[in-house]
């Protein structure tokens, strides 16, 4: 995809600080890191989303991230890990080039991921599972 910055720097034409690559991926620190060794898998081929990404890269994907966590958590020596995906402005998505965030967790870094749980009501349990088996 021309214009897409992911795209460059996954395919190596813009230069990023890269922790791993294969044919499929490459995995680079972020440039705005919530902590430190914060990094974000790329896939080489365009898809803007999870709802464009082939089953064949998801799948991979999720094996990579996998590797990455047990790999990143050893050598960074972090207490916890979250993997985060955000499909579509609304998600908070501001790179229209699917990737996955691997934030190492610090005990105390006050990173916020958390929301307030709300609470699910009959209704709304009904309603959610008649529209998912429709
Ligand atoms: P998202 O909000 O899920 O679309 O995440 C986009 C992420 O890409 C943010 O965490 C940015 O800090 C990061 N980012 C944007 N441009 C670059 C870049 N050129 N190199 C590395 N990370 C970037
Ligand atoms: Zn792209």
């Amino acid at each position: 995809m021309e214009n897409c910055i992911f795209c460059k720097i996954a395919n190596g034409e813009i230069p990023a600080a890269t922790l791993y690559e294969d044919e499929d991926f490459r995995v680079i620190l972020d440039l705005g890191p919530a902590s430190k060794g914060h990094a974000l898998i790329l896939p080489k081929s365009h898809a803007a989303n999870i709802y464009e990404l082939s089953d064949e890269l998801a799948a991979k994907a999720m094996i990579l991230a996998k590797k990455m966590a047990v790999k990143m958590t050893e050598a960074l020596k972090c207490d916890g890990f979250n993997i985060v995906q955000n499909n579509g402005e609304t998600a908070g998505q501001t790179v229209f080039h699917f990737h996955m965030h691997l934030i190492p967790r610090y005990t105390g870094d006050g990173v916020g991921l958390t929301w307030t749980p709300g609470t699910l009501t009959d209704e709304i349990k009904e309603e959610i599972l008649t529209k998912m088996n429709a």
